[in-house]
């Protein structure tokens, strides 16, 4: 492109119409395109990549693990997880301006983290901001946070995300949960935005990382009040896949249809409130 309007496309930030000046504007001279034909072509590109970019700029922020998607999720080998409903979360982003929250339980290696992954990816393609966090490690960050008088700040960073996937709730540490910052992020984000979690304990073990019973049924009544609940009660996906390597064929299948039977019992299942399994569930205790 020439000189000068070289340095005016970079001034006016527009890479794409810089880019594509040249061959756009030899195009329309040789086919005699009217004036707005050529601005439209020129800025529909600018538009779409910056889309893309926007769109890159947030899988980053986002801290997922680019491979977990839900197209390499192996729905039937979590039976109890109904592939329908979760295409439906990543298809219909409407739940997340209502504050809705996902909750999965199940014991380590089944899939959890993999799972709300690829949804998180799902939405980012829908254009929604998510961020995935370690739940320990982000609560070590607003207990920082509280400690410098930041922590109404910190939570409000965190409202740029539509959803804030906190990985593990289950291995928040005892000495962690005295401070309460767990309770007030969910507290802060209720009805408002959304939060998931990925837990391998039912909700009665949950008073490990909350203060007291008390603030561990305000913080569940809460995070179940408008939730999709899935419960992925199977054997560890990777124990199945290194037996699957080691097994002649045969064999694996039918240890594989055991296990699954077997582990529908199997000690994680979040309470007799998911027992329920409609999206939306009733609070399981009324708070104060
Ligand atoms: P969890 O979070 O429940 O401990 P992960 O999501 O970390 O389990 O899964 C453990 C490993 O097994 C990961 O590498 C994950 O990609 C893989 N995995 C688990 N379940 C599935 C599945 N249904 N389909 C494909 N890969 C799976
Ligand atoms: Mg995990």
């Amino acid at each position: 492109m020439e000189g000068r309007l070289d340095l005016i496309l970079t001034d006016l930030r527009l890479p794409t119409v810089k880019r594509l000046a040249l061959e756009l504007c030899t195009q329309s001279d040789r086919e005699g395109w009217p004036g707005n034909r050529l601005l439209e072509a020129l800025f529909e590109h600018e538009i779409n990549e910056r889309e893309v970019r926007r769109i890159e700029r947030h899988r980053i922020e986002s801290a997922l693990t680019s491979d977990k998607r839900l197209s390499s999720f192996d729905f039937s080998a979590v039976p109890s997880v109904s592939k329908a409903q979760v295409m439906a979360l990543a298809a219909g982003t409407e739940w997340l301006d209502r504050g809705a929250n996902v909750l999965l339980f199940g014991p380590p290696g089944v899939g959890k983290s993999h799972l709300i992954s690829g949804l998180g990816h799902a939405l980012i393609d829908a254009g929604r901001r998510v961020l995935f966090v370690r739940c320990s490690e982000l609560v070590q960050r607003l207990q920082t946070a509280r400690r410098d008088l930041r922590l109404a700040h910190e939570l409000a960073k965190l409202d740029r995300f539509d959803l804030l996937v906190l990985d593990d709730l289950s291995y928040v540490r005892r000495d962690q949960a005295e401070t309460s910052v767990l309770f007030e992020l969910i507290a802060e984000r209720y009805e408002r935005k959304s939060i998931a979690i990925t837990a391998n304990t039912p909700f009665s073990q949950w008073g490990e990382v909350f203060v007291d019973a008390a603030m561990t049924v305000a913080a569940v009544d809460r995070l179940v009040h408008h939730s999709t609940i899935l419960e992925m009660n199977v054997q560890s996906y990777r124990r199945r896949a290194a037996q699957a390597a080691q097994a002649p064929a045969k064999r694996v299948r039918a240890t594989t249809t055991t296990a699954t039977t077997l582990d529908k019992t199997a000690p994680c299942a979040p309470d007799d409130v998911t027992r329920d399994e409609t999206p939306s569930h009733q609070p399981i205790a009324n708070n104060q």
